[in-house]
């Protein structure tokens, strides 16, 4: 039997959310780095599925070597208003835990430097997203939120415009519009 109160349950409720791109800007720090070092001019909005990053420079597979730069945070900014979003989404009695696939030091690092978060406990590692006991996943790659079992919302950027998804939020005043939303479904 539940004896959870539906006040309760909302309390309980946890949304996941991706770190790289959704709400540290790391594609634009990791391209002025590129084009610094290679005399190009690539923009985000070149980058138009998952992956294909490399085949639009001058390096091709090389590129992935800046994200092993160990200094490469030290240039990132906060995604507009996720700082204001996630305070957000706390006050209305979520949970906010953060996914990242890879452990940078300096990534974690900088969530905690920008008051993200506090300390580790609300930090997940792991490749497979899917293996999250979260309610939402708030994520810019399309495999994270295909394979999520719960509700996934697709944080919208250029390399997932052509994935067919119908929950998405194009920038930090839509997600929290969408869950102030669900907080009054409950309600
Ligand atoms: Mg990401």
């Amino acid at each position: 039997m539940d004896l959870q109160s539906p006040q309760k349950k909302k309390m309980n409720k946890i949304i996941a959310v991706d770190i790289d791109d959704v709400i540290a800007d790391l594609v634009t720090e990791w391209l002025r780095l590129y084009n610094s070092d290679y005399g190009d001019n690539l923009v985000p909005e070149r980058i138009t599925s998952w992956g294909a990053i490399s085949s639009e420079t001058k390096c091709g597979d090389k590129m992935y070597e800046y994200l092993n730069y160990p200094k490469l945070y030290s240039g990132v900014l906060p995604v507009e208003k996720s700082f204001w979003g996630i305070n957000n989404l706390r006050m209305m009695g979520y949970r906010v835990v953060f996914a990242t696939a890879s452990w940078h030091s300096e990534k974690i690092k900088w969530v905690k430097d920008n008051k993200f978060m506090d300390n580790e406990d609300d930090l997940v590692i792991t490749r497979d997203k899917s293996l999250v006991r979260s309610s939402f996943l708030i994520d810019d790659r399309p495999k994270n939120i295909r394979d999520f079992k719960d509700t996934g919302i697709l944080f919208t950027k250029p390399w997932n415009k052509d994935f067919k998804w119908d929950n998405r939020c194009n920038n930090w005043d839509e997600v929290v519009s969408y869950f102030k939303k669900q907080r009054s479904i409950w309600d």
